[in-house]
């Protein structure tokens, strides 16, 4: 087991940033959790790839794109943290193919779309998170997900070598894809078609409009808590066991929206483990289902760390 101060001595030379014992609290929506051991932002493919590459055996490394859909526990993140940025933002098109990024923001791929008139991505303009997270959750909205619209994908493996990925090597399922969990998205090409920007725009703003008025957008939330059960929702079955506005310290059932849960302030992960916890244990009880969780928890309960 690597320790904190020496963890750093032991990573490869890199023109990318480390940052040592990073506050991932101010990265996430959420705004709770511990620090990472070490936080790296590669500087382009071949800098991860090197990184990969010469990364000794038994360091833990895991991405993570703006941090929309998980809780990082208290006691934060043993290893290494990678977060794609600057690199990993460029943006074309060839014809009705757009070619992305996966540091993008999904927002902006579909505002990028809609500026060269191609129609198809609007559902990614309510998806507050990357290109990396949407391809790893299969994201989607309004009855469009990643699968529906790709290409195909890079990733880079543990070895760091660079592979070519195809919808059908992808095992995609309901908010979650069979790639390697090690394996890191660098980029993805969507297929779009020709349309009307200004129908392409207003579409995008209608969602924004939809968004703002049925989910606390602007609060501290993690997105979806629960994957919505087969042929049901997991925002009717928490409600029909009365968990909306339920709170554990300062965390709470979102009143707008009872799939998501939000930090009003003071919350610690813990409490928001505890409260979905909690809506799951009441669902089970009042209904026989036993919802799955949808936002990925990462990293050290704050007693594992050693701290309170
Ligand atoms: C207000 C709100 C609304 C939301 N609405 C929706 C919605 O309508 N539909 C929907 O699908 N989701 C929705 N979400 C959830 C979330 O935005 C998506 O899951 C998004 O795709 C996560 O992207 P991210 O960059 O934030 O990933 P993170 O939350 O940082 O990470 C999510 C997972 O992806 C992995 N990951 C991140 N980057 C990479 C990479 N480059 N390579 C490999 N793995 C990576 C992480 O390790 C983690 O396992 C919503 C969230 C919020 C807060």
């Amino acid at each position: 087991m690597y320790k904190l101060d020496n963890l750093i001595k032991h990573l490869p030379q890199v023109e990318g940033r480390y940052t040592e014992n990073a506050l991932l609290s101010k990265i996430t929506w959420f705004r709770v959790g511990g620090p990472a051991d070490v936080l790296y932002k590669p500087s382009s493919i071949d800098d991860l790839s090197r990184f990969l590459n010469q990364l000794p055996t038994g360091i833990p490394y895991i991405p993570m794109g703006v941090g929309s859909n998980v809780i990082i526990r208290d006691g934060g993140v043993e290893g290494v943290v990678l977060r794609l940025g600057r690199g990993f933002t460029d943006m074309s098109f060839d014809k009705d193919v757009v070619k992305i990024g996966s540091g993008c923001l999904d927002l902006n791929v579909a505002l990028f779309a809609a500026q060269h008139s191609l129609t198809g991505l609007e559902f990614l303009s309510g998806i507050p998170g990357t290109i990396g997270g949407a391809l790893r959750m299969n994201a989607g909205a309004y009855g469009t997900e990643i699968k529906d619209v790709l290409k195909q994908a890079t990733a880079v493996d543990r070895q760091g070598k660079t592979h070519i990925l195809k919808p059908a090597d992808f095992g995609f399922r309901y908010r979650g894809v069979d790639v390697p969990s090690d394996w890191i998205f660098t980029g993805a090409e969507f297929y779009t078609s020709p349309g009307e920007q200004d129908a392409i725009e207003a579409r995008i703003i209608e969602i924004k409009q939809q968004r703002e008025a049925s989910q606390p957008v602007r609060s501290r939330t993690g997105g979806s808590t629960f994957a919505n059960p087969y042929n049901n929702s997991a925002w009717k079955l928490i409600d029909h066991a009365g968990c909306r506005g339920l709170t554990v310290g300062g965390a709470m059932v979102s009143e707008l929206h009872c799939n998501f849960m939000i930090n009003t302030g003071d919350a610690t992960a813990d409490n928001i483990e505890a409260l979905g916890e909690t809506v799951r244990h009441r669902v089970l009880n009042k209904t026989g289902i036993l919802l799955d969780w949808e936002i990925k928890r990462l990293g050290l309960k704050g007693h594992e760390r050693g701290c309170q």
